[in-house]
């Protein structure tokens, strides 16, 4: 099973200004930024699947495993444990959206397998920190939660222990255990490995560039949106820290907003948006996966995490209109722009303007002086 990188997906093919470095914090041997953009060797798989529960924009997946498929087959059976001894590959395979989909979604409560992992593994760490984090936003409008067996967790991390230098070793000595007859077919094999095990280039080419203009919503967030439309009402709506919830934000624009364009054209999902004037910014907090590359590209920092969450959301999903700008018709070059006050000129024209004036008083300096 190995590790498949849809480029157009990822926020760093959209934007170079894109700090998010989500995949690599959690699979830091197996992925890499190079040239800006996630890298792994070929034969990366199972091992970084982290990866695939992580990326807010579900750019990684693995070639034989569907998440999708396996929320719904393991809806519908009667089993309630979710182990990679049964029935998934790695458990970091899930979202914190997943993980709470699943628990919405079933009438017992489901048990995580965790007795494969190492405790102080960062797997280990991440996996309980995304099931904490679904159990505490399940607690603030459902009374369903998950469990984990953690009976004969692996005490320490043979892994951490193990030699750096055991993969360079073992393939130094597959040559030299090689009869001379068989040398050529083993280099060839040789090679495979190594070639395998190189970082891969993923580059950016005119059909990429093309889907990453295409908004998308992953599927684990039509599952959420889904699960919670079938989850009776809380009868009041909690609000939870900004910082105790990982895959959805609600947000504000504040006044130093230039209405620029940037967050809402290249938002990924379609969270932000405006209307055909540019008049205005709107922003559907259902649709954020908190990917931060409206932040990243902001210059004047104008766009803003709201401190809360309102659980009112999953269950009342409004769009805001987060900025109204004032849009009018230049008088030098009739484009529209974002009026602020004064002479009715878009900053381009403006900006000529001093620059020829700039011109003109130097020139009439330079007469002067001669
Ligand atoms: S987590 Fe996803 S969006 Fe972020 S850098 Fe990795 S692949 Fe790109
Ligand atoms: S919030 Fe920032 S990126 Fe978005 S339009 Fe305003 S200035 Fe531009
Ligand atoms: S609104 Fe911002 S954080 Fe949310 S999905 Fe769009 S770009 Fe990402």
């Amino acid at each position: 099973m190995s590790l498949y990188f849809d480029l157009s997906r990822c926020v760093r093919a959209v934007s170079k200004l894109s700090e998010c470095t989500k995949c690599v914090d959690i699979c830091p041997d197996s992925i890499e930024i190079v040239d800006n953009i996630p890298s792994f060797a070929k034969s990366t798989g199972v091992e970084a699947s982290a990866c695939v529960g992580v990326c807010p924009t579900q750019a990684f997946s693995l070639s034989d495993f569907s998440v999708t498929e396996f929320f719904f087959t393991f809806i519908e059976s009667k089993v309630r444990l979710i182990s990679p001894k049964i029935n998934i590959p790695c458990i970091s395979l899930l979202s914190v959206e997943h993980l709470i989909s699943l628990a919405l979604s079933s009438d017992e409560t489901i048990i995580m397998d965790l007795n494969s992992y190492y405790k102080e593994s960062i797997l280990f760490g991440h996996i309980i920190d995304r099931i904490e984090e679904a159990n505490f936003v399940l607690s603030s409008f459902s009374a369903k939660q998950l469990e984990t067996n953690l009976d004969d967790i692996i005490p320490h991390t043979p892994m951490e222990d193990k030699d750096d230098t055991s993969d360079t070793l073992s393939r130094r000595s597959f040559l030299g255990n090689a009869s001379l007859e068989g040398v050529v077919k083993h280099k060839k094999a040789f090679d495979d490995a190594v070639e395998a095990d190189d970082l891969q280039r993923f580059n950016l080419d005119s059909s990429i560039i093309s889907k990453i203009k295409e908004k998308s919503l992953s599927d684990k967030r039509k599952i959420l949106f889904t699960t919670l439309k079938y989850a009776p009402k809380p009868e009041k709506y909690e609000v939870i820290s900004e910082e105790d919830i990982s895959f959805i934000s609600q947000k504000f624009v504040d006044e130093s907003c230039t209405n620029c364009q940037i967050c809402y054209r290249i938002c990924p999902t379609g969270a932000l948006s405006s209307n055909g004037k540019f008049s205005l910014i709107n922003f559907d907090a259902m649709l954020c996966v908190k990917c931060h590359l409206c932040h990243d590209v902001c210059e004047p920092n104008a766009i803003e995490l709201q401190s809360g969450f309102e659980i009112k959301e999953f269950f009342e999903p409004k769009q805001r209109v987060l900025a109204k700008f004032n849009i009018k018709r230049c008088n030098e070059c009739g484009n529209n722009f974002t009026y602020t006050g004064g002479e009715q000129a878009c900053p381009r024209c403006m900006l000529e303007e001093d620059e020829a004036s700039f011109l003109h008083n130097n020139a009439k300096l330079m007469r002067g002086n001669s």
